[in-house]
Parts: C-alpha cells; sequence; structure tokens
C-alpha cells in the first residue's frame, strides 16, 4: 500500500478493525519513510472464508458453488438473479461473523432455515435432494 503522502510503497499496518457488521476491514497505516498515518477501508470479501469439511479438509468458501446449488432448488419457480443473491449475501453476513473458519454443516443448516422461511418449494427441494441420498453428509460431499 502506497504512503498517501509521500508514495513511498512501504507502509506497514499498525491497527486492524472489522467494522460495517463485518464486511469492512479498516486499516491504521504508517509510512515507513516519513511516519505519516493514514487510514484505508477494505471489503471483506467472504471468500476470505474457509470451509471446514466434516472429514477435517479445508477448502475455500466459493459463493458461485453454493449459488448454484440453490439455484437447483429454484428452478422453475418465480425468482429473480437478485432475490438469489440476497439471500446468499444475508447468509454470508451472517457466516463472516464465523471468520476465519465455518464448519460446513453451519453452511447447509442455514441455508435450510433461511429457505424454510419463506420458500417452501425450493426447500421441499433441497430437502428431497437430502433425502434421495444415503445420508445428508453423500450430499454435503458433492459441493462441500
Ligand atoms: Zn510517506
Amino acid at each position: 500500500m502506497k504512503c498517501a503522502k509521500c508514495k513511498n510503497m512501504d507502509t506497514k499496518v499498525v491497527d486492524s478493525r472489522i467494522i460495517d457488521n463485518w464486511q469492512t476491514i479498516r486499516r491504521r497505516r504508517e509510512c515507513e519513510f516519513c511516519w505519516y498515518r493514514f487510514t484505508t477501508f477494505e471489503r471483506m470479501g467472504i471468500t476470505d472464508l474457509m470451509v471446514i469439511k466434516k472429514d477435517g479438509s479445508k477448502e475455500m468458501y466459493d459463493h458461485s458453488k453454493l449459488k448454484k446449488a440453490i439455484l437447483l432448488a429454484f428452478a422453475k419457480t418465480n425468482f429473480t438473479n437478485e432475490e438469489i443473491e440476497n439471500l446468499l449475501n444475508t447468509l454470508e453476513i451472517k457466516w463472516q461473523s464465523q471468520w476465519p473458519e465455518i464448519q460446513s454443516s453451519m453452511i447447509w443448516d442455514d441455508v435450510l432455515e433461511l429457505l424454510k422461511e419463506d420458500y417452501p418449494v425450493p426447500y421441499v427441494r433441497f430437502f428431497s435432494v437430502y433425502k434421495s441420498f444415503d445420508s445428508l453428509d453423500d450430499f454435503k460431499q458433492l459441493i462441500w
């Protein structure tokens, strides 16, 4: 990060704080050349989140992967892309509070919980896909 005053490239972070409901990181930086202090705001991507699978292995959270699974459940129902993105956004804000790691089971439970409230058809579909597999874990393995 370039110094805002002398444009020197060597700046260090002296303080980091997560603000705005886990969506933004505020950093205090200090230039190592002129000692000028300045503040930067970085939007925190959910991509920073690690998913811990049942077997203990870890994988980066992948927005598009989860979106695909949700779109399948919504197929042929009346929905907009914006609606799906809002759904994901609601979930991701919640999951971000688990940062830096989240259990995959929490992801699936939260998706079901959210669908159950307002989207009965996709909920039933999601649920029946679960049931057609031997176990919930087999289904989860498909994605995470
Ligand atoms: Zn400087």
